[in-house]
């Protein structure tokens, strides 16, 4: 019943794309990515104990809570609230790994923002600059999350000070490489404390502050400070949610698909975007042809593969044949379906702007192209670069 509920408010939220974030999570390896997707979504769901008629992923089977659980999920989707409206937002999961260069491309392509992680205590890591290099290669805006901040107190003892300073010397790092790397864009993406584009915490023990979330809560340097010392994180996370403070900033900072669209195309698909399908792309349109871009295969148990990809436009609906660009083959799809928490619910159909999880496109791979439109160019002919790994200084 419960479920029922969500899957009706997942239903309507993906005809407003203005309230859906398709966003992913990066950090050099052991900063804490699976722990803050495990967290959010986990966090995401226990508001809906709280709320009655809110409800989410604890409907769920709760093994799943499981740690992990966010690693194998092609996708996995929270409903979050902010500032009064509901929000539909798609974490993708872009493989953290240097080795999988190509893999973090194309998800990267599907994505509109993401939560850069850095380790508090460890700072800005070759790994953080490739995956922010590749973010900001695909246009894909970064907002930053400085992770195990309870470190800082326990294990090097620092004093509110020398926290606060280096805080700030993580994210003046992360600004000097946003400018370097994306100077065009440095002025609007620059990362800044006071608007929010910031926030840390600790995804461990499930709290964050955020400028914006200290004028909210009263939870503030000070009060951070003064709670990990006494090594009460329960009442800093029931004060300061981890999962709160983090999907506001997501809502407030990361571009909706009609937004994220509208400049992305450009960058991602060198094909005619005077064409029909371009324009359709441009303008997130769920009327024109469709245009589909697979990030990811899974294994169900019940439905065989799975492909989930990035609907950039058009509508997808059960029964359509779609061109397989890269294969050169036809598909029909058998069913299409959404994501609540990391399990797939099938649906009538999926407009433009949303993440789908498609049966029948059997051809398809992780890159795939899977459009109406027979002669469409493919998105993934754009970059096969396989350059090596530039820190630096
Ligand atoms: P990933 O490689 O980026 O996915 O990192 P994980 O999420 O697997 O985290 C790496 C290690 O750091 C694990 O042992 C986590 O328990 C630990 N960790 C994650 N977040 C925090 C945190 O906020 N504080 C502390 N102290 N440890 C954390």
């Amino acid at each position: 019943m419960r479920a029922k509920k969500m899957i009706d408010k997942i239903k309507e939220l993906m005809y407003k794309p203005e309230r859906i974030r398709n966003m992913g999570i990066v950090a050099h390896i052991d900063h804490g990515k699976t722990t803050l997707s495990d967290n959010l979504l986990a966090g995401a769901g226990m508001i809906s104990e709280e709320l009655a008629g809110r409800q989410l992923y604890l409907d769920f089977d709760e093994q799943e809570r499981e740690r992990g659980i966010t690693i194998n999920a092609a996708s996995v989707s929270m409903v979050h609230e902010y500032k009064g409206k509901e929000y539909l937002i798609n974490l993708i999961d872009t493989p953290g790994h240097v080795d999988f260069g190509g893999e973090v491309t194309r998800a990267m392509r599907a994505v509109d923002g993401v939560i850069v992680v850095v380790d508090a205590v460890e700072g800005v890591m070759p790994q953080t600059e490739t995956v922010l290099r590749q973010a900001l290669r695909e246009n894909v805006k970064p907002v930053l999350f400085i992770n195990k901040v309870d470190r800082l107190i326990r294990e090097l003892e620092v004093t509110p000070e020398e926290m606060q300073k280096r805080l700030l010397k993580v994210i003046t790092e992360v600004n000097k490489l946003i400018k370097v790397m994306k100077p065009e864009k440095y002025n609007e993406w620059k990362l800044d404390v006071t608007n929010g584009s910031v926030a840390f915490g600790s995804a461990l023990y499930n709290w964050a502050v955020s400028v914006p979330s200290m004028k909210e809560t009263g939870v503030g340097f000070k009060e951070v400070y003064e709670y990990l010392q006494s090594d009460d994180w329960k009442t800093l996370a029931k004060k300061s949610p981890l999962h709160v403070v983090v999907l506001d900033m997501v809502v407030k900072h990361l571009p909706s698909p009609i937004e994220a669209q509208k400049e992305r195309i450009r960058t991602i698909w060198k094909g005619d975007i005077n064409s029909k399908v371009g324009q359709a792309m441009l303008n997130c349109d769920p009327k024109g042809p469709v245009a589909l871009m697979i990030t990811k295969i899974v294994a169900d148990p019940h439905a065989g593969e799975i492909a989930v990809g990035r609907l950039f436009s058009g509508t997808l609906k059960p029964g359509m044949d779609l061109y397989i660009i890269d294969r050169k083959t036809k598909n029909r799809v058998q069913t299409v379906g959404l994501f609540m928490g990391p399990k797939r619910v099938e649906v009538e159909e999926v407009p433009a702007g949303n993440i789908v999880a498609v049966v029948g496109l059997r051809d398809a791979a992780a890159g795939s192209t899977c459009t109406s439109v027979e002669d469409m160019e493919p998105f993934e002919s754009i970059q096969h670069f396989s350059e090596p790994v530039v820190t630096m200084a």
